[in-house]
């Protein structure tokens, strides 16, 4: 059900956002014009109006067809769903959601581990006032296993049977969590960490889909993949990019660095046909020693494949930007996207792995989180850096 603010709360948000004019009441029938990229798949429609009820869509219809004395809020460039960025940590208060990503045009995020005690913060998003949280609370993993070796204690839950799966996921779900997380990274060579064996990780996948969480998975190490995909996992996070092997690290990859070695290949194509998401973060994975194909070329077979991808770029891990995930689109476009797979990997993509429902399109029914961009962004990537009007439930946050 829509939810509209008091009066104090709206006008509190306008003065901390300095905003230049009033918005207009939530609950006012209220339109934009111009160049709506509508539907999943971004259909360009000129001289339409995006009509905005509550904090719903009301309508997608040609301007013309507008019934008369409806408000319009902005009348010239072109209407996208809000940008998702959907692998994000360490930005749980609303403030800072607000601060560094909703003012920005990024009107979701996707929290992809965290402490327990974040979940709190995380679950609560008032409507219009700060970015959307979908979060996971700590990673399930093996004792001893990642990310344990890596991060403090409390970015991870160890878990040791089917039965400690199931009780872990609901109890992350009681505090708030909306989405789990399982790591599966097999870490150095030749003392591995050890993984999640099937029959748990397989629980937890489980448990959480009858509570209606979307699963995630962290690997990097191609040794995880298969085992997470065993699990039945819903998202990939990071693309596995090497495998540790007696003589070290090796990218997976043919010889001549065109294509995934055969049998990365193969599961690419098994993620494709089970309808897993990859979320690449290429920026974060390119600021370390490992970069360029050993990345790019299975994110780009992926999507040759039909994959579904999603955009994250694990801020601020490496010291990855906040706002809008600029350097990730551009990165996923010279990997071999085209701008309008990368835009919707940065909205119904990255809504579809974060299982925010009624997010991340242009449509009827749906959340109306929208940007308001100069340029064609589907012509010109850069025209997000600076959005005209950005609109989260309803509300104009910056315009
Ligand atoms: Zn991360």
């Amino acid at each position: 059900m829509a939810e509209t603010l008091s009066r104090r709360a709206f006008l509190a948000a306008c003065a901390a956002l300095a905003l230049p004019r009033p918005a207009l009441a939530a609950s006012s029938p209220r339109a934009l014009v111009g160049t709506v990229l509508a539907g999943p798949g971004l259909t360009p429609l000129p001289d339409h109006a995006v009509l905005v009820s509550g904090a719903r869509i009301q309508a997608v219809l040609p301007a013309a067809a507008l019934p008369p004395d409806t408000p319009v809020l902005f009348r010239t460039g072109h209407i996208l769903p809000g940008v998702i960025n959907c692998h994000v940590h360490r930005v749980h208060a609303d403030d800072d959601r607000r601060a560094r990503h909703l003012v920005h045009g990024v009107t979701s995020i996707g929290d992809a581990a965290s402490p327990l005690a974040a979940l709190r913060e995380l679950a609560r998003s008032p409507t219009g006032q700060t970015a959307t949280a979908a979060c996971a609370g700590p990673m399930l993993c093996p004792p001893g296993g990642y990310p344990l070796p890596v991060h403090s204690p409390e970015h991870g839950l160890p878990t040791t049977s089917p039965r400690q799966a199931r009780r872990h996921v609901r109890f992350l779900a009681d505090h708030g969590a909306t989405m789990i997380k399982l790591a599966f990274e097999p870490g150095p060579y030749p003392t591995p960490w050890p993984l999640l064996d099937t029959a748990t990780a397989a629980a937890a996948a489980d448990q959480a889909r009858k509570l209606g969480l979307t699963v995630r998975c962290h690997v990097e190490d191609l040794g995880g993949l298969a085992p997470a995909l065993d699990a039945g996992v819903d998202v990939v996070d990071h693309v596995p990019h090497r495998h540790i092997t007696p003589s070290g690290p090796q990218p997976v990859l043919i010889p001549d660095e065109t294509a995934p070695a055969p049998h990365y290949l193969a599961l690419l194509e098994r993620m494709a046909r089970n309808r897993v998401t990859l979320a690449p973060t290429l920026d974060v994975l390119s600021r370390s020693l490992w970069r360029g194909p050993c990345q790019t070329i299975p994110t780009a077979a992926f999507h040759a494949l039909g994959g579904q991808i999603a955009v994250g770029n694990d801020f601020p891990y490496r010291r990855t930007d906040a706002g809008m995930p600029l350097a990730e689109l551009h990165l996923l476009h010279d990997a071999g996207l085209p701008t309008r797979a990368v835009l919707q990997a940065a909205t119904s993509g990255s809504a579809h792995a974060c299982g925010l429902a009624n997010r991340g399109v242009i449509e009827p029914g749906a959340q109306a989180d929208l940007l308001v961009t100069r340029a064609n962004p589907l012509e010109a990537l850069d025209t997000l850096a600076d959005p005209v009007l950005v609109m989260k439930d309803g509300v104009v946050v910056r315009g």
